[in-house]
């Protein structure tokens, strides 16, 4: 499970996070939904410690993440963001064989053996030996799904994955999220497809000005929203 309590965090003066709360139990999906400048990416960002959170805990399967060194928590932490963030001058196995290698430390037979596996999942072997600009938006955003997936971590954070790819690309990715949510990985996915949220979600949280203002299972988060806030924003969105 991840839990994360009363997480605050400011950028100078300016407090973009205020008390966040969320509990995502192991093998569950979490999406988070909310206005632009909610604080969505900077939680995702606090749980991976690419940015230090100024109070409230975050805790991995039992142990404070805030305390691990950062590399071991890339391990256990795969993120996904809205641009793949792929090394452009390496192949499409090396990009994955790399931090096999750097952070978990496999030797190369290891690590490739684990990157072709990875690729077969994502359904793009036969571009191990491409270079990532040769891909497709979605192709490219399956290789970085990939890439994290081969660190066999305990949850995996998607910080609108779908959102930089064209729309007929939409689709393929979403439905490879969806078969990892149902494989049972734990997830908490920033997104703006409210589709994807209500079908694959087992809790919604609803962020607005850095708070969790709701959350509840999707039916129940969709139709009978309680906070005002939230009613204004699917009035918008849906
Ligand atoms: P969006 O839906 O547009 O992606 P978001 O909910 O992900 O929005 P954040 O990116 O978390 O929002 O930003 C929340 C606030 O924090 C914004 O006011 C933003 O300007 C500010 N912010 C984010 N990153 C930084 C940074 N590195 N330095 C200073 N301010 C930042
Ligand atoms: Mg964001």
């Amino acid at each position: 499970s991840l839990e994360l309590a009363g997480i605050e965090l400011a950028f100078g003066t300016n407090k973009v996070l205020r008390g966040v709360d969320l509990a995502v139990p192991a093998g569950q999906t979490a999406c988070v939904i909310g206005p632009s400048g909610s604080g969505k990416s900077t939680l995702l960002r606090a749980t991976n410690r690419l940015l230090e959170p100024d109070a409230g805990d975050i805790v991995l399967g039992g142990s404070s993440v805030l305390k691990s060194n950062p590399d071991e928590l890339r391990r256990r932490i795969g993120m996904v963001f809205q641009h793949f963030n792929l090394f452009p001058h390496k192949t499409v196995l090396e990009n994955i064989t790399l931090p096999l290698r750097k952070i978990k430390k496999l030797g190369s037979d290891e690590a490739g053996v684990a990157a072709l596996r990875q690729l077969d999942l994502v359904g793009l072997r036969e571009k191990a030996s491409a270079r990532p600009g040769n891909l497709s938006g979605g192709q490219q955003q399956r290789v970085a799904i990939a890439r994290a997936l081969a660190m066999e971590p305990e949850v995996m954070l998607f910080d609108e994955a779908t959102s930089a790819l064209d729309p007929e690309l939409v689709k393929g990715v979403l439905a490879l999220m969806a078969d990892l949510a149902s494989a049972g990985m734990t997830m908490v996915v920033v997104t703006h497809e409210m589709g994807f949220a209500r079908q694959v979600a087992d809790q919604v949280a609803f962020m607005d000005r850095g708070v969790v203002v709701e959350s509840g299972p999707p039916e129940k988060l969709f139709t009978a929203a309680r906070s005002p806030r939230l009613q204004q924003f699917l009035s918008q969105v849906l």
